[in-house]
Order: structure tokens, then C-alpha cells, then sequence
């Protein structure tokens, strides 16, 4: 049997880095541009870069709505960074755009301030059916803050006494970066969830 695929969004951002770690665990990767490219993927990655920009882009693919009701039929979707902004249910003080609404969880971008606009750290990651809680290495690169979280979103990982990385049923969202640093936890949760 052919491995699923698993489509990384591509209209700006860190896609590449994406790519590059599902191929280096062995899964299918497709960069994703349009909604016949959504149709062959089994789960979507959503990754870091400018959600403002992101958002523009997949409003004028159409993609918005197509990832929107692949996601609610139970297709797997992890956003990451500017990805998590783009599935949270709410951008706390964003007017430009909306967000997609896919997990339950209200977000506030670049929440970190200046000083910290970048920095590298190990976060622990909790058990999802299998492997003991961890320690993950993950990039916060102008990185977001999870505000608000519903009760039935699940936290996966937290740095700082803060949720960074959650689960909603089919949802993840991080606010970190796993595939700068080469990690490969994230990616393999997101396989195990097709
Ligand atoms: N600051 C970016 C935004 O708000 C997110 C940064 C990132 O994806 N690394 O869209």
C-alpha cells in the first residue's frame, strides 16, 4: 500500500522545512497551492510564516473553505505558528482576517514582545496513546500565545507554564517550530492520527 500523503500548505512561509522533515521519516509529502492539490492529501500541514499573508492567499485559492470542510469530514490538520493562528477559533485584537476556526483556542500573535523575538527551547511533550512524556526541541520565531484554551482541548505540550502545543480531536496546533530544529515528534503524532 502507498504511505497517505501528507500536504504541506505552500503559499508562503517555512513549507520547505516541512517538507523536508516528512521525507526524512519516511512519509508522503505534497506541497499543496490549490484545492485539487488537498484532494490527494490524507492530513495538512499549516506552517509558520505571516499568517496576515497566509490568510490572503488561501482566501483567494479557495482553499479556506476547502480545508475548513476536509477538516470537519476528519482529515488531520497541524498548524504551526502562523498555522495555529490560522486554525484557532479566535485572534485576539486581528481585524484584518479570520481565522479558520478549527480548534478551540484564542490566540494572541507575536505575544512574546521584542526582546524575545526568537529563541530555542526544550519543551516536554505528553503521551498521545503511546511513548512516554518527552522532551522536544522547538524554535518560537515571533511566536504566538495561546490565550484561551476550551476545555476540551487537549494540552500536549507547555513551556514557560503555557500551553504550546494542543489537540482538539483532528486539530493540533504548536506555537513552536519542530522542523527547524529537526524534530520529529509533531510530525509523527500527525501520521498516527490519520
Ligand atoms: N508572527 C507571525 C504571525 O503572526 C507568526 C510567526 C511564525 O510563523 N514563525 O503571523
Amino acid at each position: 500500500m502507498l504511505a497517505p500523503t501528507i500536504g504541506v500548505l505552500a503559499l508562503q512561509g517555512d513549507f520547505e522545512e516541512h517538507m523536508h522533515l516528512l521525507h526524512s521519516i519516511g512519509a508522503g509529502a505534497a506541497e499543496i497551492r490549490s484545492r485539487p492539490d488537498l484532494s490527494k492529501c490524507a492530513a495538512l500541514i499549516i506552517p509558520g510564516g505571516e499568517s496576515t499573508t497566509i490568510s490572503r492567499l488561501m482566501l483567494g485559492t479557495g482553499l479556506d473553505k476547502e480545508i475548513k470542510s476536509r477538516v470537519r469530514k476528519g482529515m488531520p490538520v497541524y498548524g504551526t505558528c502562523a498555522g495555529a493562528i490560522l486554525v484557532a477559533k479566535k485572534v485576539l485584537g486581528e481585524k484584518r482576517f479570520r481565522p479558520l476556526g478549527l480548534i478551540g483556542i484564542e490566540v494572541e500573535r507575536n505575544a512574546y514582545g521584542r526582546q524575545v523575538d526568537s529563541f530555542e527551547a526544550n519543551v516536554e511533550m505528553k503521551n498521545v496513546n503511546r511513548d512516554d512524556p518527552r522532551k522536544i526541541r522547538g524554535v518560537f520565531i515571533r511566536a504566538p500565545v495561546f490565550r484561551r484554551i476550551d476545555k476540551s482541548v487537549e494540552v500536549l505540550a507547555s513551556f514557560g507554564g503555557r500551553p504550546v502545543l494542543v489537540r482538539q480531536g483532528n486539530v493540533i496546533a504548536g506555537t513552536f517550530h519542530p522542523e527547524i530544529a529537526g524534530e520529529k515528534a509533531v510530525h509523527e503524532l500527525l501520521l498516527r492520527l490519520i
